[in-house]
């Protein structure tokens, strides 16, 4: 964390949120990792060092929120979080996050089960923006080749019209600009109709997962935003979306 948040300030960035996985779906038997109190304590740390420096808000990706309900809500009424992404990395018992999850099925088999599965996730799921709302082509990259969305424009634009009544948003999440694909989750298109179905609220994600990931290409993020039509993203405190506008 001390690095993450150095990172960040020579990158002259002057606020950020560390959202650590909660994933209720075990990668290998026995691995749920998360340690909330654990985060807490390296946090407060962190603030104390940073603090005039960086304002780093307390957050957590919360892989399949719909699908642990129960859990979710212990957790959120348990900690307090400034900023809470709602991922989907599995749809039934496949992972997504695999070249595995590609082979051998048809594109269409691949992304429309992921998004039908999202519109449940975001229909009730408790979050405040949706991460990489279409991070398969990562992954699918080596198997399929470069990513279309245009197939999806419905399943997407239903997925963001229920965001917008709901009051939430999404990312910009440069974890895929790091990766073959080399377009950020949405890209220019997706992002077009998310504005064009009244999207207001968009954070900026690095989903960095390792130092030298924070802030990358941030500024083409802010770019992509402001072509089409953002003049800031939102900030977090204590679950309440602020405005943060560009400078
Ligand atoms: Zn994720």
């Amino acid at each position: 964390m001390v690095d993450i948040c150095q990172r960040a300030v020579d990158k002259g960035i002057g606020e950020i949120a560390i959202t650590d996985h909660a994933d209720y779906i075990e990668y290998k038997p026995g691995d749920e990792f998360y340690n909330p109190a654990g985060y807490f304590e390296a946090l407060e740390q962190v603030r104390e060092q940073f603090d005039g420096q960086l304002t780093i808000r307390a957050g957590v990706e919360i892989g399949e929120p719909h699908r642990f309900a129960d859990r979710v809500d212990q957790l959120l009424d348990t900690y307090s979080y400034d900023f809470v992404i709602g991922s989907l990395h599995w749809v039934g018992d496949r992972l997504i996050l695999s070249s595995d999850y590609f082979e051998g099925r048809d594109i269409e088999d691949v992304y429309r089960p992921y998004f039908e599965e999202m519109l449940k996730m975001v229909s009730v799921g408790r979050f405040d923006i949706v991460g990489h709302i279409d991070v398969g082509k990562r992954y699918g990259f080596d198997v399929q080749g470069s990513y279309d969305v245009t197939p999806y424009e419905e399943e997407l634009r239903e997925i963001y019209r229920v965001l917008v009544q709901r009051g939430k948003g999404i990312e910009i999440n440069q974890g895929s600009v790091r990766r073959k694909v080399q377009e950020p989750a949405p890209n220019a298109v997706g992002l077009q109709w998310y504005r064009e179905e009244g999207g207001e609220i968009l954070t900026l994600g690095s989903d960095g997962h390792q130092t030298d990931a924070v802030g990358y290409c941030l500024e083409t993020a802010i770019d992509m935003a402001k072509s089409v039509g953002f003049t800031g993203v939102t900030g977090y405190q204590a679950r309440e979306p602020f405005p943060l506008s560009f400078a």
